[in-house]
Parts: structure tokens; sequence; C-alpha cells
């Protein structure tokens, strides 16, 4: 499951056609450490286009899940 869908409440798989799985990192949510996220191609084209910052800046939801459940993303 993407987490950007999940944290949006979409299904990724009406919206993707299919179930392929992206992992990306990103590095600027957490002061320390590597937040790791799985996304479907819709979202893995979109961190790539627009970058991390304002990725998250379009994906509040997945932003606040992710800094609020740091253990789920966090590694290293
Ligand atoms: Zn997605």
């Amino acid at each position: 499951m993407c987490d950007a869908c999940r944290a949006k409440g979409e299904n990724y798989i009406f919206r993707n056609r299919d179930s392929s799985l992206y992992s990306n990192k990103l590095y600027q949510v957490y002061r320390e450490g590597v937040a790791k996220v799985v996304l479907c191609k819709i979202h893995d084209i979109e961190l790539f286009r627009s970058g991390e910052f304002r990725f998250l800046e379009k994906n509040l939801d997945l932003a606040s899940t992710i800094a609020s459940s740091n253990r789920h993303f966090s590694y290293g």
C-alpha cells in the first residue's frame, strides 16, 4: 500500500491500475534519521518531479502521519 495514498485514504490500485510500489527515502522529515516511505507510481513521480519539500507540502496528510509515527517510518 502506498503510504501517501493511505494517508489520503485513496485506493492506490484504482488510481494506478497496477500495484507497483517504489521505496523512497525522505531526508527532511526527521531531524535525525531518514524516513522510509513506499510510494505508488503516481506519488513516486510526484516526489521526483516536485522534490521532497514540495511533495510533503502537497501531501500534508502523509507528512503528519510520518511525523507522528516515526517508529514505523524511521530507520538507521
Ligand atoms: Zn500513492
